[in-house]
């Protein structure tokens, strides 16, 4: 737990969130500022600052979790995207490493 972390705190339960899935490794809840009409966050409960910090344990664990997200949200036959936002240019706002689970929309390409 990193004690100025935003994520951290919703892992703690300090911050409400809308939990989606929980396991002991992860936890995926909805985004507050959704972006498709599914947009879920999936994230280690441990901290990690961003996804190369991140163990490949824990990543295959924040990957298998979305694709669960997708299934449970019933976007998994109709298409979803993931996307790790990664340190400034690639528009990481939250240091807490997290994955974006996206669909309900045709997406369009290439992001902006
Ligand atoms: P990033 O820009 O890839 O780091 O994504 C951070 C995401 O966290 C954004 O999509 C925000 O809308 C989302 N977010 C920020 N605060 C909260 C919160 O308290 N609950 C849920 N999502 C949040």
């Amino acid at each position: 737990m990193s004690a100025d972390c935003l994520f951290c705190r919703v892992v703690a339960k300090r911050i409400p969130a809308r939990i989606v899935l929980e396991t002991d490794a992860v936890l995926a809840f909805h985004d507050i500022n959704p972006q498709a009409p599914t947009h879920v966050l999936v994230i280690p409960k441990e901290h990690f600052r961003a996804i190369g910090d991140v163990d490949p344990v824990t990543a295959g664990q924040i990957l298998a979790t979305a694709h669960e997200v997708a299934k449970y949200e019933g976007i998994d036959e109709s298409g979803y995207r993931l996307v790790f936002n990664t340190n400034e240019d690639g528009g990481q706002t939250v240091y807490h490493v997290h994955c974006h689970v996206l669909g309900g929309r045709h997406m369009t390409w290439p992001p902006g």
